[in-house]
């Protein structure tokens, strides 16, 4: 589409969808939710000021962050993050907007606009996008260690074993290869990556190659000094906290409160974008309105909450911590009421989609506003500190076996199992409006309830209907 003003004449292209902040996760994919999604002028005020604002910028009027076109934005956002990148994909491409942060998904012409206006692509070693897959992750999680001293109750690894932790050389080379495919944020994980001595020289890696790196961390290692390097470094910290005092030690089996609160007090002073990670558990999820006044008060930009998962240690305890069908039913409301009451961005995992979806919100609104469920394997990938990739962080990667990303992106059996059971899923997800966004729900709960990854999510509440489940 050309459009002519006092710029001249411009291909200008359509912004298809928008995928709002940093993904700094150990599951990745997070979706931020609230009013936009329940709104139909919220929702469109959210895709209007990214679509405004990258119009604007391919018309040359403004630079690609907030107000004057300096490219520098809030604390940590804008700065360091180098020119504009987009990778192109079959319905376009996909630009990585740099501040505020998020994904801009434009069609054919959109991507010309953004190559016209001084875009770097990316992703030249890319493949041809398979059937159901971008050409490439958008995010990879990279566990870097597989140590912690935590001993969380509810860990995602299983305890016990060596510890694995893949040399400096080794995650350069993924990290060159992730940036060749044109990945566009890995998200630093373990284990407790801050206990790595090279994290920060990692980190900076990343940032040469034109990748945002990001982290989770308990806190723990996490000190002033460290902070104050972190900053300009990460796109975004998040750090684990599931509660307060016996809060966090009944989910976790430890009490981590000091340290979490510690760690989010020197990102803050150093200027680090910082967020918080909740676990989600029968114990906390009646404590969550308290906790978010509490994290808005020590300035927390944003606030994940995280389904738990039945994988590692965190299988041991899952039908005594997982959340009934009854409270899984409440996230949404409770979600609304917490980005009202502490103007905290609230985002949601992969896995808690389909407790989204069974609010009735418009399906496309959802897709619009960049909400995804199931991602692992289409825009999410995840590499284990064995060396071996998987489609999530929550299923057990292996060791590396020696091929490129490229090679296993393209032609990983599994993830090819998982593309198709994406695309082709059995019902109920079938038939339901928000297949595309949701995915067909969290295969690694399926795996765990009913013994088949490639089963419809058994705690859906459609799911549930279908198989005449007592609420
Ligand atoms: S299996 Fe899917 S929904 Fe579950 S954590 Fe992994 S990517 Fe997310
Ligand atoms: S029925 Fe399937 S696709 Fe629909 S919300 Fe549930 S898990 Fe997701």
């Amino acid at each position: 589409m050309a459009s002519c003003s006092g710029w001249g004449c411009r291909v200008t292209g359509r912004v298809l969808r928008v995928r709002r902040g940093r993904s700094p996760n150990c599951s990745s994919a997070g979706s931020v939710v609230g009013l936009a999604l329940a709104s139909a002028v919220a929702g469109a005020a959210a895709i209007n000021a990214f679509a405004g604002a990258f119009l604007e910028w391919t018309r040359g009027a403004r630079g690609p962050g907030p107000g004057s076109g300096s490219g520098e934005g809030e604390a940590g956002q804008g700065k360091g993050e180098g020119p504009v990148r987009i990778r192109r994909e079959g319905f376009g491409g996909i630009v990585a907007w740099p501040s505020p942060p998020g994904l801009l998904y434009v069609d054919g012409a959109g991507a010309e606009a953004a190559l016209g206006a001084g875009a770097v692509e990316v992703g030249a070693a890319a493949p041809a996008a398979a059937a159901g897959a971008l050409r490439a992750p958008t995010e990879v999680h990279l566990a870097v260690t597989s140590r912690c001293p935590a001993r969380c109750s509810a860990c995602y690894l299983p305890r016990g074993g060596a510890p694995a932790e893949p040399g400096g050389e080794e995650i350069r080379s993924a990290l060159r290869q992730l940036a060749s495919l044109g990945v566009f944020e890995v998200a630093f994980g373990g284990g407790e990556p801050v206990l790595r001595d090279d994290l920060l020289d990692l980190a900076r890696e990343a940032r040469d190659l034109g990748l945002v790196p990001n982290l989770t961390t308990s806190g723990i290692g996490l000190t002033a000094h460290a902070a104050r390097r972190m900053a300009g470094l990460f796109g975004q910290v998040n750090v684990s906290l599931d509660g307060f005092g016996a809060g966090y030690e009944a989910v976790r089996g430890w009490d981590g409160t000091r340290t979490a609160l510690a760690a989010l007090e020197r990102l803050g002073e150093a200027g680090v974008r910082a967020g918080v990670n909740t676990v989600l558990t029968r114990s906390n999820v009646g404590n969550l309105a308290d906790m978010g006044a509490a994290l808005a008060e020590r300035g927390v930009a944003e606030w994940q909450w995280l389904r738990l998962k039945p994988a590692g240690d965190g299988a041991q305890v899952y039908e005594t911590m997982a959340l009934s069908a009854d409270e899984a039913l409440t996230l949404w409301p409770r979600a609304l009421s917490v980005e009202a009451e502490t103007g905290l961005a609230m985002r949601f995992d992969c896995a808690l989609v389909p407790f989204l979806a069974a609010h009735g919100l418009p399906p496309d609104r959802l897709r619009r506003l960049g909400v995804e469920g199931c991602a692992g394997g289409h825009s999410l990938w995840s590499r284990g500190a064995s060396g071996g990739y998987a489609p999530c962080s929550f299923v057990e990667a292996g060791a590396g076996g020696g091929a490129e990303a490229a090679e296993i992106w393209a032609a990983d059996p599994v993830l090819g199992a998982w593309r198709r059971r994406a695309e082709d899923p059995p019902e109920p997800c079938a038939s339901c409006d928000y297949r595309e966004v949701c995915r067909g729900g969290c295969r690694v709960v399926a795996r765990h309830r009913v013994g088949d990854a490639m089963a419809p999510d058994p705690e859906c509440p459609r799911v549930r209907a279908a198989s005449g489940a007592a609420s």
